[in-house]
């Protein structure tokens, strides 16, 4: 997935894009005709359902919500979770509100609702409930060997740790009530996946927190680019992440940028999709330069390349005409 996008290219992304809006439609029409072939694993809804989705730990999910009437509010509850939705318009479709629904990697896998609430100003017009199946992602086991003093921390640096956390939560705890970002997602880096997201983690032997992100390795010095439109919450200089970047997208959707040898942006700046924002080093708890990418989709821990499957490209979500409320083409997928 490469940027700048040549005008040729660019052509080529139209086509596709088109392709792709035909072949969700054909998936639409399929799964009207034939829901049981195709989701052999997905129990038929129970009355009072609105829909249904299914999607692996980690992963995210695009609801649609059809809705023709006036509404100032639509936010869904997930788990512990708000999701707020947004309004999506494209030119001779129904009016629809799209929400993204995180699944976090540590979710149990099982089946939960999502109640989704439409108002307008203080009353509720409408509620609608969906089912979500959240299935188990095999999670790879990472050995590593770190030195001594970074992985047992004495007192003060473990105290610093907490601090930077609060810090963190602080920043990280306003929802932006905009959603900020608008184009398809770009990858920060292309370079070797070094660290696989949701790894359980042995550091030293010892069992440690999962792995929340990606690891991407690139040479140092190595232009780290914005995934999407947001402004800049926080630019940190911590003990594990280093010198980091946290982009706030908006409707509490966040990306994190880690181990920087340089940030080239400050608190409070607006950036663009593929703009750079720092540079690749090895700061804090690395073992060689590389560039730790998280996402925090309200609270969820979320596999960062999952948002490179969700379907903006172009501006808008392409093929998602009123009738069409189902998901990613990465979520569709049922894995045993
Ligand atoms: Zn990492």
């Amino acid at each position: 997935m490469g940027y700048p996008i040549l005008p040729a290219l660019k052509q080529a992304g139209r086509r596709v894009g088109s392709l792709d809006r035909t072949l969700i439609m054909l998936v639409v029409l399929l799964t009207s005709v034939f829901p049981v072939e195709l989701f052999p694993n997905t129990p038929p809804p129970p009355k009072g359902i609105d829909g249904q989705y299914s999607a692996r730990q980690g992963q995210v999910v695009l609801v649609k919500v059809p809705l023709d009437e006036e509404a100032t509010d639509v936010k869904g509850s997930f788990l512990d979770r708000t999701i707020p939705f947004f309004r999506e318009l494209r030119p001779g479709e129904p009016v629809g509100y799209l929400g993204l629904v995180g699944i976090d990697m540590q979710d149990a896998p099982g089946t939960y609702e999502l109640a989704v609430t439409i108002k307008n100003g203080e009353q509720a017009i409408k509620r609608l409930s969906y089912h979500v199946l959240v299935t188990k992602e095999k999670f790879a086991v990472e050995h590593l060997k770190l030195p001594k003093d970074k992985v047992d921390l004495d007192d003060k640096t473990l105290a610093r740790w907490k601090l930077e956390q609060d810090q963190v939560r602080k920043a990280l705890a306003d929802n932006s009530a905009l959603r900020l970002w608008h184009s398809g997602f770009v990858e920060p880096v292309s370079g070797k996946r070094t660290g696989i997201f949701g790894s359980v983690r042995i550091m030293n032997g010892q069992p440690r927190n999962p792995h929340n992100g990606e690891d991407i390795g690139a040479p140092l010095g190595t232009e780290v680019a914005a995934t999407n439109d947001g402004v800049v919450r926080l630019t940190v200089d911590h003990v594990f992440s280093g010198r980091g970047v946290f982009v706030d997208h908006g409707l509490g959707f966040y990306t994190m940028y880690f181990h920087l040898s340089e940030i080239l942006v400050k608190d409070g700046d607006l950036v663009k999709a593929g703009q750079i924002i720092g540079k690749v080093g090895s700061t804090g708890r690395a073992t060689g330069p590389h560039l730790h990418w998280g996402v925090k989709l309200n609270g969820a821990r979320v596999n960062p390349y999952a948002l490179l499957d969700l379907p903006f490209k172009d501006g808008p979500a392409p093929g998602l005409s009123g009738s069409d409320f189902h998901f990613s083409p990465e979520s569709h997928r049922i894995k045993q």
